[in-house]
């Protein structure tokens, strides 16, 4: 009697009720294939990662006692594809019964569905053991309430659920739920920035493999000094060094960007966490435990912007990807269709803030939350980038990047392609927030200032050009129809400069 069980590359919680018992009648796969590291072009941090992140998990696991079969990306025997390799397996195993644990991606789900129907064995799916909420909690919760999907009242009702944050009185502590409008200032070099958290293994080895087996990737490999974690031990050490350097200022500066830092006070905790090696509650818990022992050192507004981060956006990103797929991922509400700048895959561009952007993400696989929306994704949407191009190029470059988070924040949140399900707001900017939220407009060669001239900074003309072409959409909008109408209400000669400018931006979007 022999039980298969298979774990993906993002189920790495070595404290999944499966491993509470050693049993020898169970057998735990784990594979690294082709058909994963293919389906979009992986940055090599976010390939070596999970790579190692699953050789570690299956160490570990037979050092507690149980069995493993582990398929390398090299091995003779991979025919790169989980379907073809668990039919082998369970083969030669003689296996009786097959097991996985339920993906987070549609594609996987569709997939081991039907192998499960296919395999002959009887078969069985458990939960991850992850989330807060179901798959369908979302949709649950706005059942029968009508119009658009707020996140802020479906994070209400977590904080109510699950008790976090939450006063004896069943009122949020602090007397609001949330503390939004203290956590806008821009950075300027005080306090200082914290010490960052990274580790630096030695991965060369496990890079050599890959490169071997023609694994194609793009970004730095970074592989002599790898900073993420890749076991449980490693993020917890990650989580306290965050909590304790980076909480305190998480609040306040929340939404700046500088360049001397490409996280600031940002936790780094995506990649853990969306690999499973934390849970989202153990997360919360111990950032409030941290507010709780010195309130002054961990303010309730950092505190609670964090954890609304974890148990609000996260569980609710994840919520809209389980109601809305697949028709989700060719959402294109707005109808854009200009392809991907070439400087996206180069970094090489002149707009400061983009090739500060790229650039990091390209080397570091990281970029945080408003370099992502304000800057890399309001220069797609405000250029009218097709969604489906920008949607792949961050699902690639990301370490955190797995399809249920990265889809809708992508086409929902930044990209307004799902018509304002996700979104209250298309989130875009022209230069004067970029200039307000960071230094990046600091020796530009173009003028933040401008709109038109030789050196009008081009986020100008194309976030007014974007207003005009969308004005009778937006312009009831309560928060951003002022804008809309703006644009609406410009002189005639006005909008067609705009238009013009923006037009010939797009023309020569690859020499920006
Ligand atoms: P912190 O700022 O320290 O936040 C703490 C944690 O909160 C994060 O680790 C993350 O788990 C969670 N979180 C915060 N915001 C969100 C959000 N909007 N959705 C889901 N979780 C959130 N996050 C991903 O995990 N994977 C992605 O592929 C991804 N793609 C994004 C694409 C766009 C266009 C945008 C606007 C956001 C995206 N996010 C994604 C959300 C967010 O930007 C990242 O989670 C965050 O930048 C990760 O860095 P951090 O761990 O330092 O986050
Ligand atoms: Fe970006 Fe414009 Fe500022 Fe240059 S001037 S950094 S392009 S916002």
């Amino acid at each position: 009697m022999t039980t298969v069980r298979l774990l993906l590359g993002d189920q790495l919680n070595p404290e999944h009720p499966w491993f509470d018992r050693v049993e020898p009648t169970v057998l735990y796969v784990l594979m690294e294939v082709r058909s994963e590291t293919d389906h979009v072009l992986h940055h090599a941090q976010k390939v070596l990662a999970i790579f190692a992140g699953m050789r570690r998990m299956a160490a570990q696991l037979e050092a507690r006692g149980h069995r493993v079969h582990y398929t390398a990306i090299g091995a003779p025997d991979n025919a790169q594809g989980f379907e073809e390799n668990l039919r082998r397996i369970l083969a030669e195993t003689g296996a009786t019964r097959f097991e996985h644990q339920e993906p987070d991606e549609w594609r996987l789900d569709r997939a081991l569905e039907a192998f499960r129907r296919g395999c002959g064995l009887p078969s069985s799916v458990v939960s991850a053991e992850h989330f807060l909420d179901g798959r369908e909690g979302l949709s649950t919760h706005f059942h029968g309430r009508g119009g658009r999907w707020m996140m802020e009242s479906y994070y209400r009702a977590m904080r109510v659920r699950t008790g976090l944050l939450m006063a004896a009185d069943g009122k949020p502590e602090g007397g609001a739920w949330n503390f939004d409008h203290e956590n806008r200032k821009p950075w300027k070099g005080a306090p200082a920035a914290p010490r960052p958290w990274d580790m630096a293994h030695d991965h060369r080895a496990l890079w050599a493999e890959i490169e071997a087996a023609g694994v194609r990737t793009f970004g730095a490999p970074s592989a002599s000094c790898f900073p993420w974690p890749v076991d449980r031990a490693e993020a917890l050490a990650q989580l306290d060094a965050f909590l304790e350097r980076g909480l305190p200022g998480f609040g306040d500066f929340e939404d700046a960007m500088h360049s001397t830092s490409d996280r600031l006070f940002h936790s780094r905790l995506s990649f853990a966490l969306n690999v499973k090696l934390l849970s989202p509650r153990e997360v919360a818990e111990a950032a409030i435990a941290r507010h709780q022992a010195d309130p002054a050192r961990h303010p309730l507004a950092a505190t609670e912007g964090f954890v609304r981060q974890i148990i609000g956006w996260r569980e609710y990103i994840r919520g809209v990807y389980w109601a809305r797929m697949p028709g989700y991922a060719t959402s294109n509400a707005l109808g854009h269709d200009l392809p991907l700048p070439a400087w996206f895959w180069t970094g090489e561009v002149r707009m400061n803030c983009m090739r500060h952007s790229v650039g990091q993400s390209l080397e570091t696989a990281y970029a945080h939350h408003i370099q992502r929306l304000m800057v890399l994704g309001s220069f797609c949407l405000t250029a009218g980038v097709a969604p489906a191009e920008v949607e792949r190029w961050y699902l690639g470059v990301y370490i955190d990047a797995f399809e249920w988070v990265e889809m809708p924040n992508v086409l929902g949140m930044s990209q307004y392609a799902d018509g304002g399900l996700l979104a209250t707001k298309p989130y875009c900017c022209a230069a004067s927030y970029v200039s307000k939220m960071s230094d990046y407009c600091r020796g530009c060669a173009y003028d933040p200032k401008d709109r038109l001239g030789e050196r009008a900074c081009p986020l100008n003309a194309l976030y007014w050009d974007f207003w005009l072409r969308h004005a009778e959409r937006f312009g009831d909008n309560p928060r951003v129809g002022m804008a809309a109408r703006q644009a609406a209400a410009m002189s005639d000669a006005d909008k067609t400069a705009i238009r013009a400018k923006a037009a010939a931006l797009r023309a020569r979007i690859d020499e920006l």
